[in-house]
């Protein structure tokens, strides 16, 4: 059965960057149909929505999403802000797909050593932000509400299921992994934090073969500069992994090759997931051929990793871009003052190296 891919391009960079996503699926051999639909300010322009429901409902009925990015200067002020693309569209894509498990792999490339702030003196990263996607402040009801003009609130919800689902998720990629899970909360503040870490605790007596401690969110922000090759798996709430896997991102050097997974439970034994870079939409490179398409690869490569469980196409993605940026091939952002190709050739590249 060929695998059925929503593909969509969204704003800014995001149309050029997926376009070679899928060049390098192609080439992988990737069983795959591939249907586009709109999203983001596109989406708004065409329809009035910034996630139509034909896009909603293609997304549900595929096996697996891949998203380029949305956003940009023409639409981020549009009231009422349902209308803008990321609180109308993205927002509602991780709710209504029910993607609760953000998987963001922080990796440094022996290439790319140096591009890090931290240049290289920790040598490579390779660690992954687990960030529960669906939950906690950004959707606690009663939602966020002035009082008065004085006083704002906003509320902090978990449960147990909650986190029950995306630690099995945490302790299920560490096996796969080094078999080391740090699960960060401030429980020293927090109930839902207090809840978290005792929940977790207990779950971890199930994964024996897991290495598992607790580390408090601010000690976890300083623990990531100061030595962050301790960490394998981080697994966390939204807001804390929210800033925690930005953190992680910037001290690898290049926002333009971090991918990312935010993932469902399994349907007929798919895990299904929305597969998309970290960064935005670049509106200051876009259609200039300058964005880097990696991220939006390596998102593709995640894709046959998780939702269809091919390591072994995941594998050759992920060397074919290794060898490119070890051939020295730069796209403008990480190649400091040396010579510079486009995000096509970029792509042309890493499908060539495919072995
Ligand atoms: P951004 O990630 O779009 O860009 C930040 C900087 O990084 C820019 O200088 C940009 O040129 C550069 N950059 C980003 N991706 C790159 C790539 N692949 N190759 C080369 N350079 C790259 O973040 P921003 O400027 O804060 O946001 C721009 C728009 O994107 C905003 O409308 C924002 O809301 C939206 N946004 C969307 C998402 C998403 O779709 N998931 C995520 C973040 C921001």
């Amino acid at each position: 059965m060929p695998y059925k891919i929503a593909v969509l391009p969204g704003d800014g960079i995001g149309p050029e960057v997926v376009a070679e996503a899928l060049k390098v699926l192609k080439a992988v051999g990737a069983p795959s149909e591939f249907e586009h639909a709109l999203v983001g300010g596109s989406a708004y322009d065409a329809t009035g929505n910034p996630l139509p429901p034909a896009t909603l409902e293609l997304c549900r009925q595929a096996d697996a999403v891949l998203l380029g990015a949305v956003g940009g200067p023409k639409w981020d002020r549009l009231e009422p802000v349902e209308l803008r693309p990321e609180v109308g569209a993205l927002l509602p894509l991780r709710a209504e797909l029910n993607l609760y498990a953000n998987v963001r792999p922080a990796h440094t490339f022996h290439a790319l050593v140096n591009a890090s702030p931290l240049k290289g003196k920790n040598g490579l990263i390779d660690l992954v932000v687990m960030r529960e996607l669906t939950g906690g402040i950004y959707f606690g009801k009663p939602r966020e509400r002035r009082e008065g003009g004085t006083q704002a609130v906003d509320t902090c919800v978990y449960s147990r299921f909650e986190i029950e689902r995306i630690a099995h998720r945490g302790f299920e990629i560490a096996r796969q992994r080094r078999s080391k899970m740090v699960s960060v909360d401030k429980a020293n503040v927090l109930e839902t934090s207090r809840l978290w870490r005792e929940t977790v605790t207990a779950l971890g007596t199930d994964y024996p073969d897991v290495e598992l401690s607790h580390m408090l969110v601010d000690n976890c922000a300083m623990q990531l500069v100061r030595d962050p090759r301790q960490f394998d798996v981080i697994l966390t709430e939204n807001m804390f992994g929210d800033i925690l896997s930005d953190e992680a991102a910037v001290i690898t050097g290049s926002l333009g090759l971090l991918p990312s997974a935010s993932l469902s439970d399994a349907r007929d034994g798919r895990v299904f997931g929305l597969y998309e870079p970290i960064h935005g939409s670049a509106p200051d490179i876009a259609g200039q051929g300058k964005a880097n398409p990696l991220a939006a690869i390596l998102s593709a490569a995640m894709m046959m990793r998780f939702s269809f469980g091919d390591a072994q196409s995941a594998d050759r993605i992920e060397r074919a871009v290794e060898r490119a940026l070890n051939d020295g091939l730069r796209t403008a952002d990480i190649a400091g003052h040396g010579p510079t190709i486009s995000t096509t050739q970029m792509g042309d590249a890493v499908a060539a190296r495919l072995s």
